[in-house]
């Protein structure tokens, strides 16, 4: 791929001879080998190994900035960093990818081919920590104090194979090959302490707390850089593995009884940061999950404390110099764990603590899915966390107490804001009590929270309540993923919208300019050819690139609707094979996604998919009208090869039921139009690019929230009163493995309201084949996406965080050499 001018760095030939030979010397000290004998992963580590030594200086001087300065620091903590390869976006920011691209390619090495012997780092499930990756991006790139706090499990989102159409599942053994971009810091490890009894001892005119008989776990820290762009900021991701203190067996005592004992031990110890769980849109109480839970918020709080004393502040300023962020409820617990490490290991009083811990923590709210919602079986937590579940009931008391002032009587008020209440420690009270800010992540979501799930919480304390909408990173999924439209706009508005991504709203001129249009399309096409390339190469089917390239590429949930896109083809087939001199534009159909391996329903759609799949392609009366694609293993390489490839992005998600998405910006970043609902971001996507270009359907979520105060509609009804309708759900008998698909929907009554919505969503593909036709008004469409994308950019929602609630400042690197 051609580098943008962005990347191009200057530098004279004698600085890719050097760096030329400094790789040959490399590979010879490493490795013991000439660049013909040396492998394609040789050749990847190589390289990894130049660019981390560039990014490691700069690395040391932001670290000592920070201390010096003490300057604010922002940690994330998260259950998932969904942050995909690093070798090229950490070259782009650095300023050396066009350096090395055309060093190596005068040795005859691909740097984009080499890239792909980088396993994804896929510790996530989607948005939420995709998210998660592209705020660390931000905040580095912004000039932020700010870092990732999470788990380095060993395997991470399972490889998802497609056999004859069904998924499988496989373990993703990321860490097979060694990971280039990690350091241990084996000096940094802390202890968390599991289980065991907890005793509250007068000593010195106080209670102290004693904990006994607990096992202790070794949590170990492994730090990835976090490279900013165009500047001198090196963040860290801090990932923790936990690990056994006792060596893996003690020789003296060696006996078949103790040498199992120890084996078992390690194991268990081990399997905390073991798996990532393949499912955030369910909660399953696993005792596993809640352990890498407290794992995580200890971990990182031990080692955010143990930096802050090391200033010598007292740690009653803690909320000035340090912002604890919570992705979600996972880590939760960060407030009693705060409060215990205040008040046990450093003598505070309650009401200093607590005002000390609702300073610095704020919360994100990610689903209003109920059965998402994380709630805890208080025997659970008392057993494995003593002390934490102490600290949890007073939290309750005190504020349950609280409200009792402000509702006296109102006990199902009180019942209902409680942090314990019926057996269950429900974490999102815990969060929202115990912390300084608590946002959504759209607009339409904030207002859902502030009405339904926490309307007695907001009409308590309404000033906590805050909407941030979620951004992406345009520079992994414009600049990274589609170079080509990156070169295009560097030499339209200039190469600013790199740092700047508001700037991108100087092409609002150039969309009604057909010369412009032309350049545009061009690169649409060469990305379309390029996905082309790869279907052809995966799955030995041809697709014709001059197709509407229809895309839906997102986790598999019945509330995303899948389905609804699934009947919307069955219904055009079965219109081409009535008529098959229909006049309709050709289309290619291309999905993508991972279903929660125990989730029965999104396992059927991925089977009815490529049912449909079979079907559709191999009916020579269509004459290649239609195509059904799906690929297999989504993850944020093959996003980065589809999206930039897409005509139409499907955004259809029942009204109400998406948070945000993040899916549809970087979609529309990349020029594609929206087909989608008036839900999540996709409303604020409307107000950035106007009516005109996007195309909008289906229920509102005012009246999907109204069916369900009302118990629903009635599906029967639906079917019987539509043919369209009665004829695709029909077909989905034709398959055996779509009968339990048939059922949920016509028997649990539409839930997520896909035969409702049916009629519009076909009309609303119509329209999206007429504009494809009409090509002056596409293109005109399409460039406006992209104008008007600076707005999705996380830069600008990171600069929300870091001002309206994290109260950072932009820090200036000073790099004075040296040292
Ligand atoms: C962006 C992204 C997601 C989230 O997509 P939505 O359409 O917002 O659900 C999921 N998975 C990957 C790999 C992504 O890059």
């Amino acid at each position: 791929m051609a580098p943008t001018a962005n990347c191009i760095f200057t530098r004279p030939s004698a600085d890719k001879a050097m760096l030329r030979q400094q790789f040959i010397d490399r590979l010879a000290a490493l490795y013991g080998k000439t660049l013909d004998e040396a492998s394609e992963l040789d050749i990847y580590n190589v390289i990894a190994s130049m660019v981390r030594e560039e990014i490691n200086r700069r690395w040391a001087v932001t670290n000592r900035y920070y201390k010096e300065r003490k300057v604010k620091q922002v940690y994330y903590f998260s259950m998932e960093f969904l942050i995909g390869r690093l070798l090229t976006a950490n070259m782009l920011n650095l300023g050396i990818y066009g350096l090395y691209k055309e060093a190596l390619a005068e040795l005859g090495v691909d740097i984009d081919r080499i890239e792909q012997q980088e396993q994804d780092a896929g510790l996530g499930n989607g948005g939420l920590g995709r998210l998660a990756a592209c705020f660390l991006d931000s905040l580095a790139c912004m000039n932020y104090a700010g870092h990732g706090c999470g788990i380095r499990y060993k395997y991470g989102l399972f490889e998802q194979k497609i056999i004859d159409g069904h998924q499988f599942e496989l373990p993703d053994n990321w860490l097979k090959e060694g990971y280039p971009w990690e350091v241990r810091k084996a000096d940094k490890a802390v202890t968390v302490r599991f289980g065991g009894q907890v005793r509250l001892e007068e000593s010195g005119g106080r209670l102290v707390a004693v904990h006994e008989n607990y096992e202790a776990v070794k949590a170990v820290p492994y730090d990835i850089p976090v490279v900013g762009c165009n500047n001198k900021t090196v963040n860290t991701l801090r990932l923790w593995s936990a690990e056994t203190d006792k060596p893996d067996f003690d020789f003296s005592t060696f006996s078949r009884g103790n040498y199992l004992k120890a084996m078992e031990y390690k194991y268990a110890v081990e399997a905390i940061s073991q798996i990532l769980y393949p499912d955030d849109t369910y909660q399953e109480g696993r005792l596993l999950r809640l352990k890498q839970q407290y794992f995580l918020v200890s971990a990182g709080l031990q080692s955010i404390v143990r930096r802050y004393k090391k200033l010598g502040e007292n740690l009653h300023f803690l909320p000035d110099y340090v912002a604890i962020h919570i992705n979600d409820t996972h880590p939760a617990l960060v407030v009693p764990e705060l409060m215990r490490i205040l008040m046990d290991e450093e003598g505070l009083g309650w009401d200093e603590a607590w005002r000390i811990t609702t300073g610095c923590v704020f919360y994100t709210n990610h689903t209003v899915m109920p059965e998402a919602l994380e709630k805890w079986p208080t025997d659970m937590l008392r057993s494995l966390l003593p002390r934490i579940y102490m600290i949890i009931e007073e939290i309750n008391e005190r504020f349950c107490r609280e409200l009792w002032r402000s509702y006296p009587g109102d006990w199902e008020r009180i019942r209902r804001m409680a942090v314990i209440a019926d057996n269950m420690v429900h974490m999102a009270n815990l969060a929202v009590v115990g912390s300084a800010s608590v946002n959504g992540v759209a607009k339409i979501h904030t207002e859902i929270l502030k009405k339904d799930v926490f309307k007695l919480f907001y009409e308590y304390c309404p000033h906590k309540f805050n909407n941030k909408t979620n951004g992406v990173t345009h520079r992994r999924w414009l600049a990274k993923a589609n170079p080509l439209l990156a070169r295009l706009l560097d030499e339209t508005i200039g190469p600013a919208w790199l740092n700047h991504p508001e700037d991108l709203v100087f092409l609002h001129p150039y969309a009604s300019d057909p010369a412009f249009q032309a350049r545009f399309a061009k690169v649409k096409q060469f990305n379309k050819e390029r996905l082309a390339a790869y279907i052809q190469d995966r799955l030995g089917l041809a697709i014709d690139p001059c197709s509407i390239f229809d895309i839906q590429v997102k986790r598999i949930h019945a509330y995303k609707r899948q389905l609804l896109n699934i009947l919307h083809i069955l219904h055009l087939y079965d219109r081409l094979t009535a008529q098959p001199d229909l006049d309709i534009v050709p289309r290619t159909f291309i999905f993508a996604g991972k279903a929660a391996p125990g989730y029965y329903f999104a396992k059927r759609i991925i089977k009815l998919i490529n049912d449909v799949a079979a079907l559709v392609n191999s009916d020579k009366r269509i004459c290649d009208k239609l195509k059904v694609v799906f690929l297999e293993n989504y993850n944020v390489s093959l996003a980065e090869l589809i999206i930039p490839a897409a005509d139409l992005s499907e955004q259809i998600s029942t009204a109400s039921r998406e948070a945000s998405g993040t899916g549809n910006m970087k979609f529309m970043m990349n020029g594609a139009i929206t087909i989608g609902t008036l839900d999540g971001a996709n409303i604020e996507i409307k107000e950035a690019v106007g009516d005109d270009n996007i195309i909008i359907f289906g229920l509102t979520a005012g009246e999907v929230l109204n069916y369900y105060k009302n118990g629903g509609y009635n599906a029967w009804q639906e079917y019987h009163g539509d043919k369209r309708v009665k004829a695709v759900l029909d077909r989905l008998l034709t398959w055996e493995d779509s009968r339990l698909i048939y059922d949920t929907v016509l028997n649990n009554n539409d839930e997520f309201f896909v035969l409702k919505d049916f009629s519009t969503y076909i009309e609303a593909q119509e329209r999206a084949a007429k504009y494809y036709q009409d090509s002056g008004k596409w293109w005109n469409m399409a460039i406006h996406n992209v104008a008007y994308a600076g707005y999705f950019s996380s830069d600008r929602t990171i600069a929300e965080y870091a001002i309206g609630l994290w109260r950072l400042n932009r820090a200036v690197i000073v790099d004075s050499g040296g040292q």
